[in-house]
């Protein structure tokens, strides 16, 4: 393997849906904070992951919930044998290395991180740490990517227009159908047959929307479906294991999605 086939053999593959390589390697020349919005297993994790490869950038990854606090992104003092000793969070250790700081579903988290995150997304790009008295200047390899659900549909979780009025953002949607079948052909090492057969089953499934489904199926699923075929499973198993029993808890929609999966099998 040539040294180049080797450095990109280490980049994660991204299939892209449009131009958000470009705007995010822009946005990362210019110091600008990153918003990827988009649903649930669109490929927003794998398209950080890959820029950050790209870049040549450590990656530093929170999964946002609702007890995190401001403390745990920044860090805390930390007791042991007599003394304490300050132990850094996630947000401070990508601001000394120059990493990507990726916040996923940011607006699950406490509302006082905002607080520590605003100083980060302006020109100042500092992060002030209380606790010790510390004023962190973001190195220029430093980014902040957050990312939310906007399908959530929760009100009182959408982010504050000052809040969000300060990144760059990058809406994302499932994949376009060729872009999609390139996808699970290559996740889940499926035949083009068998990616098709799946691009068509979400097809039908994403029209089914609406009703009683909080999300539809996502590229995410449709690569574990067909993973677990390509592993031996059967397909209506498999569809039911990885997308219906996946989507709703509910017998009569269960049944709907079921009749969907048969229909394409
Ligand atoms: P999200 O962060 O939007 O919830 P992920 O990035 O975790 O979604 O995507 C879930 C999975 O779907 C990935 O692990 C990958 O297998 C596949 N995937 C989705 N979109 C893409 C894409 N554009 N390129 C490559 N893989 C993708």
């Amino acid at each position: 393997m040539s040294a180049t086939d080797q450095a990109q053999a280490a980049i994660p593959f991204y299939a892209e849906q449009a131009d958000e390589c470009r705007v995010f390697e822009h946005a990362f020349r210019q110091r600008l904070p990153v918003l990827l919005k988009g649903p649930t297993g669109c490929g927003k994790t794998r398209f950080v992951e890959h820029m950050a490869a790209r870049l040549g950038r450590p990656l530093i990854t929170v999964s946002c919930h609702d007890d995190l606090t401001a403390a745990d992104l920044v860090g805390r003092f930390l007791i042991g044998d007599g003394n304490t000793v300050w132990s850094d969070g996630p947000l401070a250790r990508a601001v000394r290395q120059g990493a990507l700081c990726y916040l996923d579903e940011v607006v699950e988290a406490r509302k006082d991180t905002t607080v520590v995150l605003h100083p980060l997304t302006d020109d100042r790009r500092i992060l002030p740490i209380e606790r010790t008295g510390e004023l962190l200047q973001a190195p220029p390899g430093f980014m902040l990517v957050v990312s939310y659900n906007p399908g959530y549909q929760n009100l009182l979780k959408n982010l504050k227009p000052s809040t969000r009025q300060r990144f760059v953002a990058l809406g994302f949607d499932y994949p376009v159908a060729d872009v999609e079948q390139r996808i699970i052909e290559k996740e889940a090492h499926a035949s083009p047959e068998l990616a098709t057969r799946l691009v068509r089953l979400a097809t039908a499934l994403r029209r089914l929307t609406d009703q009683d489904l909080e999300e539809t199926v996502s590229t995410r699923l449709l690569v574990v479906a067909g993973r677990l075929i390509v592993a031996g499973l059967d397909e209506r198993t498999a569809c039911r294991a990885a997308i219906v029993d996946a989507l709703t808890d509910d017998h009569d929609t269960a049944a709907a999605l079921d009749e969907v999966v048969q229909a394409v099998w």
